[in-house]
């Protein structure tokens, strides 16, 4: 089998190299994103494989159907970047549903504690041997309330992270998880009780329409003044205006993101010797509450050794039994995982 592989970075190789190996699987890897002008990369091959900041719009999706491609691999959990309803009866999408949850909670950990105990000052200022103190002071997060939106499987392991810290958890999802709720330092509140008391509030949620910008001006105004955002999920969760906006009036403390609402032109690039266009962006970067990795979060080892495997086995699945187990379904107008096999 013979498979597309867009967006491809030098750490993808290894892993998909050895589990397609073992796997009579050729990976053909364009360093190009998947998008209306890139899509006839893909002629001659059985499948293509894509990740977050690929376009699988109505013309890529029209264009990979008409060079009899039916089956799209993604590497990624989330699918916000594919046109499922237009997808839905012409193009099988596969996913990884989950790979190593710990890779993006500890992530999300490393930001709040380098944002909050000023270790991103600390480590340039003792490299410049400046040992002054001044103006790194932190604040335990012992005792603080944390604010946790969507709690699957990233989520969940964020709040045991923050409940090691003895931190409490005011928790929101559209559909709570049985047996987290101890009605003591975990509870599901609504939106407007997370916005109003929590400390730090971190993202754990898809983007769907729903929760397009459920950080905004408005969920922003109902905040504590220097609550502390954390962003590892999606971008546009985020109205990014809004928290520029926060941060220059100090009603938010300090931002940690790992994803942007614009990023897919950005992120995962080497764009330092460019003038950046996007104003927002540069001022948020410029600020010095504020922390931006590029998409990073996923990045471990032992992430990128279960997204290979499961990328590969979902494709041998599907090409030997016409269905897999980890397929996305579009039906009456939402989008889930095909758990009983072939989705049309
Ligand atoms: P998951 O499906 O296990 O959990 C998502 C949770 O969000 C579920 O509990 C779900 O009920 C909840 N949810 C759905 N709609 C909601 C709504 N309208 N309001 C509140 N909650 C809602 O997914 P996961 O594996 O925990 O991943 C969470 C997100 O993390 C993904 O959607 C993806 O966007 C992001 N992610 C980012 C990276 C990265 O590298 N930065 C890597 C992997 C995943």
């Amino acid at each position: 089998m013979k498979v597309a592989f867009f967006d491809a970075k030098p750490y993808d190789k290894p892993s998909f190299d050895r589990y397609g190996a073992e796997n009579s699987i050729e990976f053909k890897y364009f360093e190009t994103k998947l998008n209306e002008d890139t899509a006839e990369l893909a002629n001659g091959y059985d499948a293509v494989c894509a990740f977050v900041n690929d376009t699988v719009d109505a013309k890529v999706i029209d264009k990979l159907c008409g060079m009899g491609i039916k089956v799209l691999a993604l590497r990624c959990a989330g699918f916000n970047n594919v046109d499922m309803k237009y997808a839905y009866g012409k193009l099988h999408v596969l996913r990884v549903p989950a790979y190593s949850p710990y890779a993006v909670a500890e992530h999300a950990m490393a930001l709040l504690l380098t944002s909050i105990r000023r270790i991103h000052k600390a480590y340039i200022r003792s490299r410049d041997f400046n040992f002054s103190l001044s103006g790194l002071t932190g604040f335990d997060l012992h005792g603080k309330t944390v604010g946790v939106i969507g709690t699957g499987r990233i989520g969940r392991v964020f709040i045991d992270i923050c409940r090691g810290f003895g931190m409490k958890v005011l928790a929101y999802d559209k559909f709570p998880a049985q047996g987290l709720d101890n009605g003591d330092t975990v509870r599901y509140v609504g939106t407007d009780e997370l916005f109003a008391n929590s400390d730090i509030i971190s993202l754990h949620c898809p983007l769907t329409e729903e929760t397009y910008h459920i950080v905004s001006e408005e969920s922003l105004q109902k905040c504590k003044k220097g609550v502390v955002l954390i962003n590892t999920s999606r971008g546009a969760l985020v109205d990014a205006e809004a928290l520029l906006n926060g941060i220059k009036s100090r009603k938010v403390g300090a931002a940690c993101l790992d994803v942007y609402e614009e990023e897919s032109n950005l992120f995962f690039e080497d764009n330092s010797g460019h003038i950046l266009e996007d104003d927002t962006l540069a001022r948020l970067i410029s600020m010095p509450n504020v922390i931006v990795t590029s998409h990073q979060a996923f990045l471990t080892e032992e992430a990128l050794e279960n997204i290979a495997e499961t990328t590969v086995l979902n494709l041998v699945e599907f090409f030997n039994k016409n269905q897999c187990e980890n397929e996305l379904c579009y039906r009456f107008g939402n989008t889930e995982d095909c758990k009983n096999g072939k989705c049309f």
